[in-house]
């Protein structure tokens, strides 16, 4: 076990990793001296990235370079280097240096003064992006908010220091469609903000073209909320209701013999069907909701601490974080893990 791990996932930064690997391993070293990992992924660079990676691994035995086949996108890179860390404390990271590795020291501090599992970073101001990047990030984080049950913080990024523990959580989900900061909020445990500066890249430009951030933010909302899903059985159930409106106001039309012959039936027809597919479409919503909800098969609960008592026979469905009781039960169904 190494005490820490710096996770930077790197897809073409060639342009920052001499830069990067020096302000981390500084950082790293103020708080954790010798003991600390830099755990980079190459993300399929087209550029030079894995070549330096490799010679900066020759010659740095902290640094942990990993390559990937091909471009997986950030956030399995992300999870690739996650799930091949060792430390007890894991610090997330961009390659570009537009989130300090310097607030290491910080944040630690914050975790240890209020007994958090995750210190994350929120951003207070944004350097170097463009106003429509401002803007859709603005929109995007409170649309995302607003539709999801689980508290989601905005204006976030990955950037954030975890414990060992929330890392084990979040790596024992096992979905493909990664949002990983909400995964993190998901988990629980106490979770604190920080407010930092972003800066703007170090160099090189941004690897998250407009195509990259709708796919990210479609992954997230579905991901995180069955809302739009249950939007048909709503429009079904006002439309159900508006049709009885509707069936009244024809069939007056037909009593007084105002309407059109062959106009009631087609009404009624059209306006009866209507409600009745939107009902079952919005029905289907609902079953297709909670399949996909299964489909991701995250764990149930997660158990924070166990007070008292004999040791319990571990739950094969949650997810045990720690205890405080952790006695062996003889000839049990074994015990909680203790850490
Ligand atoms: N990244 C990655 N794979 C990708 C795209 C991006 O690993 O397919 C990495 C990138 O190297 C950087 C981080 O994800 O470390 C954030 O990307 P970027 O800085 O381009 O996004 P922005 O800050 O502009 O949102
Ligand atoms: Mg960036």
């Amino acid at each position: 076990m190494t005490a820490f791990s710096f996770v930077v996932p790197c897809f073409n930064e060639a342009q920052c990793l001499l830069l990067l690997h020096q302000r981390l391993t500084d950082s790293a070293r103020t708080s954790f001296g010798e003991d600390y990992e830099l755990v980079l992924i190459n993300d399929g660079s087209r550029d030079t990235s894995w070549a330096i990676m490799e010679a900066l691994a020759a010659g740095d035995p902290h640094l942990v370079a990993i390559n990937l086949s091909r471009n997986h996108g950030h956030q399995l890179a992300l999870t690739a280097g996650l799930d091949l860390c060792h430390g007890d404390y894991i610090m997330i990271v961009d390659a570009d240096l537009q989130d300090p590795p310097e607030l290491l020291a910080e944040m630690l501090a914050t975790m240890r003064a209020e007994q958090a599992d995750v210190v994350y970073g929120v951003r207070r101001s944004r350097a170097g992006e463009t106003r429509f990047k401002l803007a859709t990030a603005h929109g995007f984080y409170r649309l995302l908010s607003a539709m999801t049950e689980i508290d989601i913080p905005v204006d976030t990024g990955d950037f954030r220091l975890m414990t060992r523990r929330a890392l084990d959580v979040l790596l024992a989900m096992p979905e493909q469609a990664r949002f990983i900061r909400g995964m993190v909020a998901w988990i629980g445990f106490r979770q604190v903000p920080l407010p930092y500066d972003r800066a703007g890249r170090a160099a090189g430009e941004t690897n998250y073209p407009l195509g990259k951030m709708i796919r990210f933010a479609l992954d997230a909302l579905t991901s995180f909320s069955s809302a739009p899903l249950k939007l048909a059985s709503h429009a079904g159930l006002a439309l159900s209701a508006g049709s009885g409106l509707i069936i009244c106001y024809i069939l007056f039309g037909w009593l007084t013999g105002r309407s059109n012959p062959g106009w009631t039936s087609v009404m009624l027809v059209v306006v009866v069907l209507g409600a009745i597919q939107m009902f079952v479409l919005g029905l289907m919503g609902e079953y297709i909701g909670r399949l996909y909800t299964e489909s991701k098969q995250r764990p149930l609960y997660v158990v924070q601490a166990v007070t008292g008592g004999e040791a319990r026979p571990r739950p094969r469905l949650g997810q045990v974080a720690e205890t405080t009781a952790t006695s062996e039960s003889p000839g049990g169904n074994g015990t909680l893990p203790s850490r």
